[in-house]
């Protein structure tokens, strides 16, 4: 369903995530009828009040200045400054790198009020969008395609808790409790999160989060975790031929607009919502501006998930202490990671040799030449037997589970795990 600049028809969006919402503020505050399509109940429903981190290392220009200049008001949410982080080697060392700029902002997903999901929504209906909540609508009928991730290239799982420990975050590069991935302690004013990221399939998935949970009660002793629930999720990362296509936008998660290495994915869908709006609005040309802005550091991310996908813990060991290296040198921990995420040369030179091996077509993206990682193969390392301390982690959960504990693990996109009432 395509809209011309300045035409009066009114713009379906398909997704009332950060992407949609984001176009949708914009598109309402500029007058046009704008309506936000999603399947579930809520904005933020396919999170279930899990933290995430909104980064603010790739590059120069902070993001909550980047939301300004947008015409967003961060203040709709609520966010927590971060400018220390607990780098945990893989042989179990702690170093803390640290800046004195906002390192990264926690944000709480789903649907409390001070949620970030909430936060923009309150904007999109401030400006006059209309949301349809548990509306099912076909992709052909939207104009702009804000669904977040459809395939699975990789998971997360983690436990929220209660905590009496005071706000602290770690990030854990460990390739035995997080295979090719991290894992990460988040605590906000007494309710904490200890996550797992796998980037590798593996069968009894269960098992990395128990034992990463009892790495963390073992050397952060004062945790005094109280478990709640447990939550996950699944992250789609795909390459496109194409961003807009007869007259539709992809933006987020289902424009592949994701961060291959790690997930940070929050910055690009709200930055593509708002570049999907502007085309719209006849003030520049979405597929150029992704292709300027987003796509190269997209492209490195690749690069560097490639280089990922080939290293282990001793490698790990190596960046951690490079990291470290950095900070003394530099006098800013940001300047190592911020390195890491923004584009080179050298970087987008790896990009395209290594993409041919790397991405498989998905021969249902509607002729917009789409190409998504496969959730890779668990490696013989990730057989391993659950030590005694995860066990207990485990029926420790067990417990809660039988007590009411719930367990939300998100499949979005996929119309048969969501129920059409
Ligand atoms: C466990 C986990 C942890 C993460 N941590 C971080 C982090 O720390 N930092 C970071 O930057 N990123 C993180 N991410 C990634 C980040 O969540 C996503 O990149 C971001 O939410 C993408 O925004 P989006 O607008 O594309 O999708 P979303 O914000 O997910 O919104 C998509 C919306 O579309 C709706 N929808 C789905 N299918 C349909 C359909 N068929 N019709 C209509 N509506 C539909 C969904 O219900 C949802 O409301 C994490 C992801 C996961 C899973």
């Amino acid at each position: 369903m395509a809209v011309v600049a300045g035409g009066s028809e009114p713009v379906h969006i398909m997704g009332a995530g950060l992407s949609g919402l984001a176009a949708a503020t914009i598109l309402a505050k500029a007058g046009k009828e704008v309506h936000v399509h999603d399947i579930r109940a809520d904005s933020g429903a396919r999170f279930d009040g899990d933290f995430q981190a909104l980064e603010n290392w790739s590059m120069d220009v902070d993001f909550f200045d980047q939301l300004e200049e947008w015409g967003f008001d961060a203040s709709t949410f609520r966010a927590t400054e971060f400018h220390v982080v607990d780098l945990i080697h893989p042989d179990d060392e702690i170093t803390q790198p640290k800046s004195d700029k906002v390192a990264y902002r926690i944000v709480e997903r789903g649907t409390s009020d001070h949620a970030i999901d909430q936060g923009m929504k309150k904007q999109a209906l401030e400006a006059g969008a209309q949301i349809h909540y548990k509306s099912r609508v076909k992709e052909e009928d939207c104009t702009i395609i804000a669904c977040g991730p459809k395939g699975t290239s990789a998971v997360a799982y983690g436990e929220i808790f209660e905590t009496t420990h005071p706000n602290h975050i770690a990030f854990q590069l460990n390739d035995k409790l997080a295979p090719g991935a991290y894992s990460y302690l988040i605590i906000v004013d007494g309710v904490g999160l200890i996550c797992t990221c796998l980037w590798r399939k593996q069968s009894k998935s269960e098992r990395f989060l128990n034992e990463t949970i009892a790495w963390y009660d073992k050397h952060y002793p004062d945790l005094n975790r109280k478990p709640i629930k447990r939550v996950g999720g699944k992250g789609d990362f795909t390459i496109n031929q194409r961003y807009k296509q007869d007259g539709r936008y992809y933006i987020g998660e289902s424009g592949g607009l994701q961060d291959f290495m790690w997930g940070f994915g929050m910055r690009m869908a709200v930055w593509s919502g708002v570049l999907a709006a502007r085309d719209i609005l006849g003030e520049c040309d979405y597929e150029d501006e992704v292709r300027k802005q987003l796509l190269p550091y997209v492209r490195t991310s690749v690069a560097n998930r490639w280089l990922m996908n080939r290293v282990g813990d001793r490698t790990f060991k190596r960046m951690c202490k490079n990291w470290m290296k950095s900070q003394s040198k530099r006098g800013d921990g940001l300047v190592w990671v911020g390195g890491l995420f923004r584009p080179r040369w050298y970087k987008s030179l790896l990009y395209h040799l290594v993409t041919p091996f790397m991405l498989r077509k998905d021969p249902k993206s509607m002729g917009r030449g789409v190409r998504r990682m496969p959730f890779r193969k668990a490696k013989a390392r990730d057989k391993w037997e659950p030590s005694e301390e995860a066990s207990a982690v485990g029926t420790q959960w067990s417990e809660i589970r039988r007590s009411g504990g719930k367990t939300s693990f998100a499949n979005d996109s996929d119309d048969v795990s969501i129920s059409s009432e």
